[in-house]
């Protein structure tokens, strides 16, 4: 049987004259595999450091019990806010991996190390675990579809060696944009580092329960905020567009991670900076993006046309 290459081209599946916004903007959206010729999802080895690491973080979490105070959990909720919001879903998703807008170099290396505080892999990592799902999304080789179990989907996937993203070669293929930029490639071998500065002063400016609460139970939130896009987002809530996969639109995981539960409209048009498309989807990172377009660090933000939109609204038909 004619071996199929599992691996996105980082190619534009949308003509660009769709797309508002700078069209000579870096491409960002990944063109589905082939979906006929894969074969089911073969069992991957376990990860013990990262498994070991997670019960770590959960149980030491479970302090969080005794060590409670209301500034606490404002610290938390401020780098939830940080290391989730901007580090992962501003930085992570929507810049590095979609290219959905522009910042100059200096921002988006600031950013991702935001996003490395989040303990979820580093940039070049978590782009070339991401594109690999939408290149594959809901079929045999996504890392993380519900259709491999709901537990998978949320976080076993992420304690096993992921197929096809496991080796630098094959990270190199799936994110080279960021494979080629030393300064990325470089903060993807040191992700870990920068919690131990951020650790030291949330100890000196509140003691154990900063720490407990700044770092171990908002790394629980954001984990578990984040893996509900790929767990939750698969399987409950509405569609507003066709997306060829089973991603939905889910409010409570949109609220938790500052708009990414708004995820089918996202899997319809991933290249687009806005994941909230209607008016009551309330998407705190694509007013964020505005936010910093105003301040000149945003630019070339790319939304669909209303063309597009209608193309993929169910009662279209091609
Ligand atoms: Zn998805
Ligand atoms: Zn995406």
């Amino acid at each position: 049987m004619k071996e199929e290459n599992p691996l996105p081209q980082n190619t534009l599946s949308d003509p660009a004259e769709s797309i508002e916004g700078s069209a000579s903007a870096p491409i960002s959206d990944v063109t589905r595999a082939d979906k006929s010729t894969h074969p089911t999802r073969k069992p991957t080895a376990f990860d013990w450091p990262v498994a070991l690491f997670m019960v770590g973080v959960h149980l030491v979490a479970l302090l969080g019990f005794f060590t409670f105070s209301w500034k606490a959990l404002g610290v938390c909720l401020l780098l939830h806010w940080i290391t989730g919001g901007l580090g992962i879903t501003l930085c992570y998703h929507r810049l590095l991996t979609h290219r959905s807008f522009q910042t100059p170099k200096w921002m988006e290396y600031f950013l991702s190390i935001l996003g490395s505080l989040a303990c979820q892999g580093g940039p070049l990592t978590w782009v070339a675990v991401h594109r690999m799902h939408h290149a594959q999304s809901d079929q045999p080789l996504d890392p993380h579809s519900p259709r491999h179990g709901f537990f998978w989907a949320h976080m076993g996937w992420c304690l096993h060696a992921v197929t096809g993203v496991a080796t630098s070669e094959e990270k190199t293929k799936l994110a080279p944009d960021l494979a080629k930029d030393p300064v990325h490639a470089w903060l993807d071998k040191v992700q870990l580092i920068w919690s131990a500065p951020l650790a030291w002063g949330l100890y000196a400016l509140g003691g154990w329960p900063f720490v407990i609460w700044g770092i171990f139970v908002r790394l629980v939130t954001v984990y578990h905020t984040t893996w509900a896009v790929n767990s939750a987002a698969h399987v409950w809530g509405y569609k507003n567009y066709k997306s060829d996969d089973d991603s939905t639109n889910l409010w409570w995981v949109a609220l938790a991670t500052f708009g990414e539960g708004w995820h089918n409209n996202h899997h319809a048009f991933q290249f687009s900076a806005r994941h909230g498309l209607k008016w009551w989807e309330l998407d705190a990172t694509y007013l964020t993006i505005q936010l910093l377009e105003k301040l000149g660090i945003a630019t070339a933000i790319k939304l669909p046309s209303q063309h597009l939109l209608n193309t993929k609204l169910p009662s279209h038909s091609r």
